[in-house]
C-alpha cells in the first residue's frame, strides 16, 4: 500500500500511475452498466473538458466573492440556469452547495430559522423522502414527522395535511423519490402547505435536471416546480442528471425573503466577519467551474437529447423486467428509475440476483425491505445506458436462472441465531470484526454480498444502522500510523 506522506517527495508520473492503478479496483464509471452513484452522459470529450475547467478554478476560494468575482459570476449563472429550468422568475434566488444533502440541510435550516419563536420546530416528510432529511433534522434538532405513503408509493396529501401542526416549519416531498423514481403529488401538497402558511420544499435533487426534459418529450408527468403555487424551495443536484462532476447542487428559493434565514453571519471574533450562505466556509471553485463547463458544453438541446436516450433506455430495461419470470416492476418506470422486486409467486432471491447481475457486469443497488415494502433492486438509468440496454434482457434472464439454481444465500444457523438476539447496544468493534470474518468480508472482496444483504435485511433498522456503522468504522482505519 502506498504512503500519503513518503519521506521524500515522489515524481508526478509515478504518483499518477499509482492513482490509476488504485482506480482500477473501482466500479466502472463509464460503459452504461453501473446503475447507482455515477451519472454518465457518454459524451466524448466531456470528462476532459470538465477536468480542465476544474483545474482552472481548483484553488479559488468561495469564501469571499469580492476577492474571487469569477466564482460569484459562475454561481449566479448556475443558479440562473436552474431557476429558468425549474419555472422560476426574476424573484427566484438560490445558492450553490456541495451536494443534495447540503441543499436539504440548508432548506431545513432556512425554515427552522424563519421561526425563532418555536421551541421544537417540526419537519413533515413522506416515508419515501431521502434520508438526508432525517440527517438534517438530526443535525438541526428539528423534530421529524414521517408520514406513510399510499399504496402507489406516493406521498398521501391528506395524511400529510393531518401531520401539519402549529410547529411545522417545513413540508417536503420528492420529484421523484430516489428509491422508486415516482413523483409525489406536488400540486396537492403545495396547496395544503400554502393554505396553512408553511414552507414547502420539493426535493428534485435526483430528477430536477431530467424531469423538465422528459416533460418536454411528452412524458406524462405533473408540474413539480415553481410553476406550482405554494412551492417555496427546490433542490436539484448538478452532479446527477446535469452530468457535472461530483460536488455541486443548487438550492432555489421562490424569493429572497425565504432565503435570508439560510445565511449564517458572525462578527463576534477578532478575525474576518464570516458570512456564509452554505455549510462550508472555504470551498473550492473547481466543482463549480466544472459544472459551468458541463452545462455550457451540453446546452439545453443536448440535455433534451440525453433525456430522450435515458427515456428509451428506461423503457427497454423495464420491458426486460416485465418479460422475465421471477421478477416484476415494483414502481411505474415514469422517470429515470427502474425498480424491480421479486415476483409475487415463484419469485427469486433479490440479493442473490443482484450478485448474479454483478457477475455479468451489471451493477445494481439492492434496497432492503422497509416497513411493509419488500426488498427491491434499484436502477438509476442515465443516457449512457441506451446503447447497452438491449443486452440487459438476456443477462437478466440468465441471472434469474442462476439465482434460482443457487437458492437464497445460506447463512450459518449459529450466525442467524446470534443475529436474532442482537440489539444495537451489543454491537462492538470486536463483534463487527468477527461478523466480517464470518461473512468473508475480511479480505476486502465485496463482489458476493447476498449473505451480508440477507442478514441486514432481517435486521430491524436500528440494528442495521449499528452494524453498518461498525463495519464502515472498521474499514476506515488509517494505514500505518506507528512503525
Ligand atoms: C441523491 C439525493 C439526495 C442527496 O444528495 P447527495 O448529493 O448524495 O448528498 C437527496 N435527495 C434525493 C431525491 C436524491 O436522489
Amino acid at each position: 500500500m502506498f504512503e500519503a506522506l513518503p519521506e521524500k517527495g515522489l515524481p508526478g508520473d509515478q504518483i499518477l500511475s499509482e492513482l490509476t492503478d488504485l482506480r482500477s479496483a473501482d466500479l466502472p464509471t463509464h460503459g452504461g452498466r453501473l446503475f447507482a452513484y455515477v451519472y454518465d452522459p457518454a459524451l466524448d470529450g466531456l470528462d476532459e473538458l470538465a477536468r480542465a475547467a476544474y483545474a482552472i478554478s481548483a484553488h479559488v476560494n468561495g469564501l469571499d466573492p469580492t476577492a474571487f468575482p469569477s466564482l460569484l459570476a459562475m454561481e449566479n449563472a448556475l443558479v440562473g440556469a436552474a431557476a429558468r429550468l425549474l419555472g422560476g422568475n426574476d424573484e427566484t434566488v438560490g445558492s450553490v452547495t456541495s451536494g443534495g444533502t447540503e441543499s436539504l440541510i440548508l432548506a431545513v435550516k432556512a425554515a427552522r430559522d424563519s421561526r425563532p419563536d418555536l421551541a421544537t420546530p417540526r419537519l413533515v416528510i413522506p416515508s419515501t423522502a431521502h434520508a438526508a432529511f432525517a440527517k438534517a433534522a438530526h443535525y438541526l434538532r428539528v423534530a421529524l414527522d414521517v408520514v406513510p405513503v399510499g399504496p402507489d408509493l406516493r406521498a398521501d396529501p391528506s395524511a400529510m395535511a393531518a401531520a401539519i401542526g402549529p410547529d411545522t416549519v417545513l413540508v417536503a416531498a420528492s420529484a421523484p423519490s430516489y428509491a422508486h423514481g415516482v413523483v409525489d403529488p406536488i400540486a396537492e401538497i403545495a396547496a395544503i402547505a400554502a393554505e396553512r402558511g408553511v414552507r414547502f420544499h420539493v426535493d428534485a435533487c435526483f430528477g430536477g435536471w431530467v424531469l423538465p426534459y422528459l416533460r418536454r418529450l411528452g412524458a406524462d408527468l405533473p408540474a413539480f416546480d415553481f410553476a406550482v403555487p405554494g412551492v417555496t424551495s427546490i433542490s436539484v443536484d448538478l452532479h446527477k442528471y446535469a452530468y457535472a462532476p461530483k460536488g455541486v447542487s443548487i438550492l432555489l428559493h421562490r424569493d429572497e425573503a425565504l432565503r435570508l434565514p439560510q445565511y449564517f453571519a458572525y462578527a463576534g471574533w477578532p478575525g474576518y466577519t464570516m458570512i456564509n450562505p452554505v455549510i462550508s466556509s472555504t470551498r473550492s471553485g473547481g466543482p463549480i467551474a466544472a459544472a459551468v463547463a458541463t452545462l455550457r458544453h451540453i446546452g439545453d438541446a443536448g440535455y433534451l437529447d440525453l433525456a430522450a436516450r435515458t427515456r428509451e433506455a428506461v423503457s427497454v430495461l423495464a420491458e426486460a423486467v416485465t418479460a422475465t419470470d421471477g421478477v416484476r416492476l415494483f414502481a411505474p418506470p415514469e422517470t429515470s428509475v427502474v425498480c424491480l422486486a421479486s415476483a409475487e409467486s415463484d419469485g427469486v432471491d433479490l440479493f442473490v440476483l443482484a450478485d448474479e447481475l454483478a457477475a455479468r457486469g451489471w451493477h445494481t443497488q439492492p434496497q432492503m425491505a422497509f416497513a411493509e415494502l419488500p426488498a427491491t433492486i434499484h436502477l438509476t438509468v442515465t443516457a449512457s445506458v441506451a446503447p447497452t440496454a438491449t443486452e440487459f434482457a438476456p443477462d437478466l434472464a440468465a441471472a434469474v436462472a442462476a439465482a434460482r439454481a443457487a437458492g437464497p444465500a445460506d447463512l450459518p444457523a449459529p450466525l442467524l441465531e446470534a443475529a436474532a438476539q442482537l440489539t444495537p447496544e451489543m454491537v462492538t468493534p470486536e463483534l463487527i470484526g468477527g461478523l466480517a470474518e464470518g461473512l468473508g468480508l475480511g479480505g476486502g472482496d465485496f463482489t458476493r454480498m447476498a449473505a451480508v444483504n440477507s442478514l441486514l435485511n432481517v435486521a430491524p433498522p436500528a440494528l442495521r444502522e449499528a452494524l453498518l456503522t461498525g463495519f464502515l468504522s472498521l474499514l476506515q482505519r488509517p494505514s500505518r500510523v506507528t512503525e
